[in-house]
């Protein structure tokens, strides 16, 4: 067999999935060590690694023809001596080409070298990308190729991997294609007649087209066996922990008494309809003869919290222990103040206490023992409630607040704290019901599908970048008045060319662009997790202004003075994230706003943030975000949030994800414990998926 691209036949030997990277021709010590950085230890882990997006060098533009915004190539001449400027260490050469079309200025930093390497007269290919300055184009740090070693990449599909300082993207390619050359392909797992009927290529197929794909239509069939994969796999799990959930019986039967509803009486608002639909539901369960498994699903600001705690209230008054998780120590402590406060002024029968990773060992030995012991009846934290050693004196009920999903592990491991408790489950992703039945396949769902009634809409914006001078002019408007500010960009993987805002860099930027008087911090998923609880700390605590974050506050923060919500790159996110880190703002009794930039001015890319414009509804939004989608969207636009797959998608791939579920649903009617001899393969593969399978997400 041939790989695209590498020209040679290839022998087999023998690597196993487990076999260490170090042991493939050309990859030493050096490099294995930046394999490992990226967590790559084996042949399996180093082929598993897909590219997160892939360049197609196409024809050069003409300088007439280029549009700011995108990555172009062109095909021009040197047309003057390289200028070099010298601020402190940094060194700046311009030089401008042509391509009688028209002048392109290309400013490349730190590479003087290029003075004498770039020959006057001579033609090269520079790719990056356009920006307009003035009325004239500048690209910087472009790459640049002779014409001739452009041409013979053209049109092909060059894959980008994500990277560590010190590793090229070559130097990822090398490898994998020898670990290509290397690899023993397991056998098929599945059925052929699930093959044929769902038009799927062979897993070994896949794996070298989604590497060295030939086309793009190899590349979307390699991409979707491995969706497929991937949720095949993910959906056999719920599908056991629901036959795990579903034969447990209540060993907490809990009856209403008079403590729920005097805190209703007590609260300053009224439940809305769906809040008190889903009340009703949440309370059928607890006294229901089955153990609750339930999902509450809700847009941001619907009010699940005071669902979360009626469902703990009841607990408490019953005698039993509650536990409430939140993806953050920041919104756990949140929690247990409200909670706090609630006890004081309503007299509630909460005994609560706070246990997080950052408590001194001292203060989480005193909190374990009121668990143990019973005089704590609701414990707020995050999911280290679950992990760590706690024992619990009669927890009843679990209420995780985003992101948590329980797996069968996470189940059994409760289990064998005691019994088997409730299970509540809040989530604000919206995600169309079709979906949702397939995803939470273990769960009852719950949808709260209103906002209460005095919600002040938030005043949405799509602008390009010209507007940015006006969106910080209006962020300081807005500090000035006392309120808060996020502004957040995407994440940036090391070695990335393309012009993504970078969060460090950004704050600097802004820092000058706004008053001096104002506080700017920034926030992103590689710091250190101390140093991230302080910033959020602070940023609630309102000793930081503005907060320039990656989308790890998408649900770790709630902060109701916060109104202005900036996202910088607006079109590298799906419609439904932005929805998410929308809903951050608005929270609070003033008006808030929402200012989506878009580094691109394509139509499409605009008609697609313009119904952000127009709806507030989450699940509205999901379900045109599928439809807007195209086939182009497939690598570069992620979701992230409650169902982070390595590479599917739910939105845009929920066509696979509907089929993954059919055929997986057919095989278990036949077969329902996989003991057919010609499911065996499959069921080995399942469980060992299985047991790698990562429950718990957090930021
Ligand atoms: P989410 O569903 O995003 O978790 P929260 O529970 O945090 O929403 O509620 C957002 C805000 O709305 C809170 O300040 C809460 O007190 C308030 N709220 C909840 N229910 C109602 C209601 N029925 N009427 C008015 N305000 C409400
Ligand atoms: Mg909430």
């Amino acid at each position: 067999m041939q790989i695209a691209g590498c020209g040679k036949e290839w022998v087999l030997t023998d690597m196993e999935q487990n076999t260490p990277i170090i042991e493939l021709k050309g990859v030493g010590e050096k490099t294995q060590k930046l394999f490992q950085k990226l967590g790559i230890e084996t042949v399996g882990d180093l082929l598993a690694s897909c590219p997160r997006d892939y360049e197609i060098f196409r024809e050069p533009v003409r300088i007439n023809r280029l549009t700011p915004g995108e990555i172009c190539s062109v095909c021009a001449a040197v047309a003057g001596i390289p200028n070099e400027k010298k601020v402190r260490k940094l060194s700046i050469l311009n030089v401008n080409v042509s391509d009688g079309t028209g002048t392109l200025q290309l400013t490349f930093f730190n590479m003087s070298f290029l003075k004498k390497a770039l020959k006057q007269g001579a033609f090269y290919v520079f790719r990056g990308t356009v920006q307009s300055r003035g009325n004239q184009f500048v690209m910087e740090q472009p790459r640049y190729f002779s014409p001739e070693e452009y041409k013979r990449q053209t049109d092909s599909l060059i894959p980008k991997y994500s990277l560590t300082k010190g590793l090229t993207n070559q130097a990822f390619r090398k490898a994998v294609r020898q670990a290509l050359v290397q690899y023993r392909f397991p056998e098929e797992y599945y059925p052929e007649k699930l093959l044929a009927d769902c038009g799927l290529i062979s897993v070994s197929q896949a794996l070298e087209a989604i590497h060295f794909p030939a086309d793009t239509q190899s590349l979307t069939q390699a991409r979707k066996r491995l969706v497929f994969d991937e949720f095949f796999s993910f959906l056999y799990l719920l599908r056991q922990n629901r036959s795990f959930s579903e034969g447990l019986p209540n060993q907490y039967r809990m009856f209403e008494t008079a403590d729920t509803v005097r805190f209703l009486e007590q609260l300053p608002f009224p439940l809305t309809r769906a809040q008190k639909k889903v009340w009703q539901e949440i309370r059928d369960d607890l006294s229901s003869p089955r153990c609750m498994n339930r999902l509450v699903q809700g847009d941001v600001g619907s009010g699940k919290t005071i669902l979360a705690l009626l469902a703990l209230l009841m607990t408490a008054a019953n005698g039993f222990q509650g536990a409430l998780m939140a993806p953050t120590e920041v919104l756990a402590a949140q929690h247990y103040e409200t909670v706090c406060g609630y006890v004081e002024k309503f007299g509630l029968s909460f005994r609560p206490v706070l246990l997080v990773g950052s408590m001194t060992a001292r203060e989480k030995r005193e909190v374990c023992e009121k668990i143990s012991s019973g005089e704590a009846n609701l414990i707020i934290g995050t999911h280290a409630l679950i992990q760590s050693k706690v024992t619990y004196h009669s927890l009843a009920l679990v209420v995780t607040d985003e992101q948590h999903r329980f797996g069968v592990h996470q189940r059994e491991a409760l289990a064998e704290k005691g019994k088997s408790p409730h299970i509540l489950v809040m989530s604000a992703t919206p995600i169309p019901r079709t979906l949702a039945i397939i995803l939470y396949g273990d769960l009852h769902i719950s949808v709260v599908d209103e906002l209460p009634a005095d919600r002040l809409p938030i005043k949405n914006c799509v602008v390009n970048t010209s507007y940015r001078p006006r969106a910080y002019k209006f962020i300081a408007g807005q500090v000035k008045e006392g309120r808060q500010a996020y502004v957040v960009c995407p994440q940036v993987e090391e070695g990335e060319l393309e012009e993504l805002e970078n969060v460090v860099d950004y704050a600097e930027k802004l820092k000058g662009a706004l008053p001096a008087d104002i506080q700017v911090a920034y926030l992103h998923g590689k710091m250190r997790p101390a140093d991230k609880n302080r910033i959020m700390e602070e940023f609630a605590a309102h000793t930081i202004d503005v907060l320039v974050s990656t989308t790890v506050i998408e649900v770790g923060i709630n902060v109701p003075n916060a109104t202005v919500m900036m996202v910088e790159n607006a079109e590298r996110f799906g419609l439904a994230q932005l929805h998410q880190l929308r809903g951050r703002v608005g929270r609070g009794e003033h008006q808030s706003y929402c200012i989506f930039v878009s580094a691109q001015e394509k139509p499409e890319t605009m008609e697609r943030l313009e119904v952000l414009n127009h709806s507030n509804d989450g699940f509205y939004i999901a379900s045109e975000d599928l439809k807007l989608r195209g086939p182009g969207d497939l690598f570069g636009i992620r979701q992230s949030g409650a169902f982070s797959f390595r590479m599917g998608d739910i939105y845009t791939d929920a066509s696979v994800l509907a089929q993954a579920s059919a055929a997986l649903d057919k095989l278990l009617t036949s077969d329902p414990g996989l003991n057919c001899p010609e499911h065996g393969k499959l069921r080995r593969h399942l469980e060992e998926t299985a047991a790698n399978q990562v429950d718990f997400r957090t930021i």
